[in-house]
C-alpha cells in the first residue's frame, strides 16, 4: 500500500508506515471485530483543531464498551495520541483514524476473555473531499440501495465497528456500479436509514429532519453538528421516521460525515430535488459550518480542540 504517513501509532510507539504490519490470523482479519473513528483536524487562525476530537474517541469508547473490547487505555490518553501523532506527521489539516481491534486472540469466533487483548492504532494523513470536489459543489447523485440497512438487534448500527462496513460497502459499491455517487440504504423496516458512509437530511418548508437513532443509523457527531448549527440560524431541525418518498419530494436534501462533512445531493433515483443542487438551507448550513475553521462562526459549543504546533 502507498504510504499515507512516516509512521503510525502502535500500542502506544510511532512505526514507521512500513512495519506497521498485523499477523494475517489476526481476529479483526477474519471476524471483523475492530472499533474506529473518523476524525478531521482543520487548519484554523488559531493553529490546527481537531473538530470534536474527545467526543469521537468518546463514541470509540462506546463502540468498544458494545463489543465488550478492553481498552488498553484511558480516553484522555488516547486524544492526547491522537494530537500527538499530527503533530509527528507535521500536518496542519489531516483525517484521524484511530482503531481498536482483536489481534492474537488465537483462532476461533468468541476467544475465552482471558485470551481477549485489544492492539490501538492511529494514523494521521490528508485526505480530501470524500465523495469529490464537484459533489460538494453541486451536489451528487444518489440511488436508494437494494440493501437495507441492518436490522435492529441484529448488528449494532450504533457502534462504529469495522464489520458494519461491509453493509456500507455494498450500498457504496452498489451504487456506483449503477452509475451514482453513493447509495443511502432503508431500514429493514423500508424507512429511511443513512447513507453509506454518512447521515441523511431532508429539508422540507425550511425544517431539517434527519432519521432517528432507532433508524438504524450511526449517530453521526456531524449531524449532531449540523443540528446545533441549523438551530442557531433560526432552523427547525428534528429527528424524525421518514418513508422513502420523503427524498422524492424534498426540497433539499444532503448528508452528513466527518469525511463526507457537508455534501449537497442533488437527485435521488434520477429525481431532482426541488433545489436540483445545495439549496439556501444547505448552504447556509455549511456556511456555519465551515465559518467555524476560518474564524467566522464563533465556537459556541467548544468544538475546536488545539492540536499544538509540530
Ligand atoms: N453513518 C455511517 C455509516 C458512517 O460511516 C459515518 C461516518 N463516520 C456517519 C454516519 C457520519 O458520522 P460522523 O458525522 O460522526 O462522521
Amino acid at each position: 500500500m502507498q504510504p499515507l504517513a512516516k509512521n503510525i501509532w502502535i500500542n502506544g510507539e510511532l512505526t514507521a508506515w512500513e512495519n506497521a504490519t498485523v499477523h494475517v490470523m489476526s481476529h479483526a482479519l477474519h471476524y471483523g471485530t475492530s472499533v474506529f473513528e473518523g476524525i478531521r483536524v482543520y487548519d484554523t487562525p488559531n493553529g490546527p483543531c481537531g473538530f470534536r476530537l474527545t467526543d469521537h474517541v468518546r463514541r470509540l469508547f462506546d463502540s468498544a464498551r458494545i463489543y465488550h473490547f478492553p481498552m488498553p487505555y484511558a480516553e484522555d490518553e488516547l486524544v492526547q495520541a491522537c494530537k500527538d501523532v499530527v503533530r509527528a506527521e507535521g500536518l496542519r489539516s489531516a483525517y484521524l483514524r484511530p482503531l481498536a481491534f482483536l489481534g492474537e486472540c488465537g483462532m476461533g469466533v468468541s476467544p475465552s476473555p482471558e485470551a481477549i487483548r485489544s492492539d490501538v492504532m492511529i494514523s494521521a494523513f490528508a485526505w480530501g473531499a470524500y465523495l469529490g470536489e464537484e459533489a460538494l459543489e453541486k451536489g451528487v447523485d444518489a440511488c436508494i440501495s437494494s440493501w437495507n440497512r441492518v436490522a435492529p438487534n441484529t448488528v449494532p448500527a450504533g457502534a462504529k465497528a469495522g464489520g458494519n462496513y461491509l453493509s456500507s460497502y455494498l450500498i457504496g459499491r452498489e451504487a456506483r456500479v449503477r452509475g451514482f455517487g453513493e447509495g443511502i440504504a432503508l431500514g429493514a423496516d423500508g424507512l429511511l436509514s443513512e447513507g453509506a458512509g454518512e447521515n441523511l437530511f431532508i429539508v422540507k418548508d425550511g425544517v431539517l429532519m434527519t432519521p432517528p437513532a432507532a433508524a438504524s443509523i450511526l449517530q453521526g457527531i456531524t449531524r449532531d453538528s449540523v443540528m446545533k448549527l441549523a438551530r442557531g440560524l433560526g432552523y427547525e431541525a428534528r429527528e424524525q421516521v421518514l418513508p422513502r418518498e420523503a427524498l422524492y419530494v424534498a426540497d433539499e436534501v444532503f448528508m452528513t460525515g466527518t469525511a463526507a462533512e457537508i455534501t449537497p445531493v442533488r437527485s435521488i433515483d434520477g429525481i431532482m430535488t426541488r433545489a436540483g443542487g445545495p439549496g439556501p438551507v444547505t448552504k447556509a448550513v455549511n456556511k456555519a459550518f465551515r465559518g467555524l475553521f476560518d474564524g467566522a462562526t464563533p465556537d459556541r459549543f467548544g468544538w475546536l480542540e488545539p492540536i499544538g504546533e509540530a
